[in-house]
């Protein structure tokens, strides 16, 4: 299976939303072979594209959430409150947000074990920076991310977790890693999952990459084998990238089914 993660950031609005999940749905319609895809667009927009989802195959995704089920915090939405919307993903520890906002391990580790408490699929993001990269740190950089996120969390199915493998360098510029660098990426992480989740399958886990995809870039990450799927951000708010991009998936799929 191959899964497409649709992450629309903060730009578009609830009309904008609907409209994309329609789209969509229409590009999924009529195919032999789907990817999973899973569309997350900005919170105050998820109410009206349930509707829109709801009895389809496509997933609804939120961007984030905070990790206690109710109480004062102020602007913050728990996974409980999302999963009565119908959310069944949610991406945690974007790195806009560790960016941006200053969330921490600790922060995105408290973010995980509330989504896996409330029956959620977590999109978790990990990656290095670009002054990591040229320092040659990157392995280091993901795998503190893992082990300080992940260790001890407990998981019930390999089903509920996807790591989104992002270097925080490839994230709008237009530059990605040699897909070598990504596989390569990816047995590492594997291998850390191992570590810190020894009752698991790691290589049942999920491991997405995420940076710069674009419709005509995307068939080279997807027709490997260990690349489960794509986080996309720019690319996935327009819906002829997002069709090229699960149209790259549908073929992969397709020729391993023929
Ligand atoms: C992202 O924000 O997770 C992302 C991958 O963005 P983009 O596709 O725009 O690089």
């Amino acid at each position: 299976m191959k899964t497409i993660v649709a992450n629309w950031k903060m730009n578009v609005g609830v009309r904008e939303s609907v409209a994309l999940a329609r789209g969509t749905l229409l590009t999924l319609r009529g195919r032999r072979i789907s990817p999973e895809v899973v569309i997350c667009p900005p919170f105050i927009a998820l109410s009206e594209v349930h509707k829109v989802v709801a009895r389809s195959a496509v997933f609804l995704g939120a961007q984030n959430l905070f990790w206690e089920d109710h109480g004062a915090y102020t602007g913050e939405i728990s996974g409980r409150m999302l999963t009565e919307l119908g959310v069944s993903h949610v991406i945690v520890g974007h790195s806009e947000r560790r960016e941006y906002l200053g969330e921490t391990d600790e922060m995105v580790r408290n973010k995980v074990a509330h989504a896996l408490a409330n029956q959620m699929n977590v999109i978790l993001c990990v990656g290095e920076t670009v002054s990591e990269r040229k320092a040659g740190v990157q392995r280091e950089r993901v795998r503190t991310q893992l082990v300080r996120v992940l260790a001890g969390v407990r998981l019930k199915s390999h089903d509920r977790l996807m790591i989104a493998y992002e270097p925080v360098w490839a994230i709008g510029t237009g530059e990605i890693p040699e897909v070598a660098e990504i596989l390569a990426m990816n047995v590492y992480i594997r291998s850390i999952l191992s570590e810190v989740l020894p009752e698991m399958n790691a290589n049942k886990i999920r491991v997405l990459y995420g940076g710069s995809v674009e419709g005509n870039n995307t068939y080279p990450f997807l027709r490997e084998q260990t690349i489960d799927g794509l986080l996309v951000g720019g690319a996935s708010v327009k819906l002829n990238q997002l069709k090229e991009i699960i149209d790259a998936a549908s073929e992969v799929l397709d020729a391993q089914i023929a």
